[in-house]
């Protein structure tokens, strides 16, 4: 098998999991319960909450655990818009970000009367600061713009907008790190709110967190308990912030070794791929490695299938369900033809592919490109 979907999802770490065993056996009591067992898995919660505060210089209460990125996104743009209506309502993102972001806005647009300002991405999969320049308001109370895009690994410039977004001190900025930590270096000192999920750097899939300046209040989501701060109620998945702290420590101290690895890997699979006839890049040059995203002159989905059925696993930015056909609004925002959008075929990368796994896969790519009518 050649897995090339790591942007989609990555197995759990043996180690991560190890630690989810022991823990799950041992520390099975709610942390919030008033008798010695509680307390003991509330003081160690405490800990894993200070590990990734160290890993973040921030402090304990600035990490939220959530299900996902999603979670987080859903409770960073709704909950900032929720608690600072009274400021102002209009929001700024791109439209290149993930579903989470966009259809949060949509919902504060549709249901909610803010006003949204769509960022425009270029044909580099990146925002501009001239736009968002332009697009402030004195009614603006957010901005939310990705630190790497899911599907063609454009980087934002999130330390020169999060430079520029400090002297407008009524203006909270949110990042959608998903595809970043772990694996690209950004600084995120003047970001108030970054998400983050475990799935993409061998945690758990279900397991996020919520990084939230002490500055910066939100309206929850799940009310009840008070759990997370009262941020995020719901007794709490004690095991896997033990292992998201774990993730994360691993990811962060590993970073550097496996960026240049799959940089490599990357290079590599860009020379190869551009010995194929037709085919041509959508991600750009600057790109994060660990996401390539081209397009051929075949069809997509019909050789994501053909790669499947070679034991290849690859994503196509046309998610064609039998009934509706979806092109990426990614490709789409940054100019790309129908077309290409509908022979465009993502690879993700990680540091438990090989060189070998490259050559092959890009091997096989052209027996089937010959295949096919
Ligand atoms: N944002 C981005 C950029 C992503 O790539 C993803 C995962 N596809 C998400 C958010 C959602 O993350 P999760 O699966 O943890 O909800």
């Amino acid at each position: 098998m050649i897995y090339l979907d790591y942007a989609a999802t990555s197995p759990v770490n043996p180690e991560v999991l190890d630690t989810f065993v022991q823990v799950n056996n041992r520390f099975f009591a709610n942390t919030s319960s008033a008798h010695k067992l509680g307390f003991e898995v509330g003081q160690l919660e405490l800990k894993a909450r200070q590990q990734i505060a160290k890993l973040f210089m921030l402090k304990e209460n600035e990490v939220i655990f959530t299900s996902g990125a999603t979670e987080s996104n859903n409770l960073a743009i709704k909950g900032v818009c929720l608690k600072y209506s009274n400021r102002g309502k209009h929001i700024i993102t791109s439209s290149g970000e993930h579903a989470s972001v966009l259809n949060s806005f949509h919902q504060l647009e549709e249901r909610f009367g803010f006003k949204v300002t769509y960022l425009p991405i270029y044909d580099d999969g990146k925002v501009r600061l001239e736009d968002l320049k332009n697009a402030i308001t004195d009614d603006t109370i957010l901005v939310s713009i990705m630190a790497v895009n899911n599907e063609v690994g454009s980087i934002n410039d999130i330390e020169k907008i999060a430079t520029y977004l400090k002297s407008f001190p009524k203006i909270i900025f949110h990042v959608d790190a998903t595809q970043a930590i772990g694996k690209i270096n950004l600084l995120y000192n003047n970001v108030d709110l970054v998400s983050i999920s475990a799935h993409k750097i061998n945690g758990f899939k279900g397991s996020g967190v919520l990084l939230k300046k002490e500055n910066v209040d939100l309206a929850p989501l799940l009310s009840g308990g008070g759990q997370e701060y009262s941020y995020r109620s719901g007794t709490t998945n004690f095991p896997y912030e033990v292992c998201i702290s774990k993730t994360l420590r691993i990811a962060l101290e590993q970073q550097k070794i496996h960026y240049q690895y799959v940089k490599e890997l990357n290079k590599i699979l860009r020379e190869k791929l551009s010995e194929i006839d037709g085919l041509g890049f959508n991600s750009p040059i600057d790109a994060s490695p660990y996401i390539l995203n081209f397009y051929i002159n075949k069809k997509a989905s019909v050789v994501s299938e053909a790669l499947s059925n070679s034991d290849i696993y690859v994503s196509t930015q046309s998610a064609c369900s039998s009934k509706k056909k979806s092109l990426s609004h990614v490709l789409k925002a940054m100019g790309k033809s129908n077309l290409i959008s509908e022979n465009s075929i993502r690879v993700s990368l990680s540091h438990l592919n090989t060189k070998e796994e490259m050559i092959e896969f890009v091997n096989t790519l052209k027996i089937i490109l010959k295949q096919i009518k």
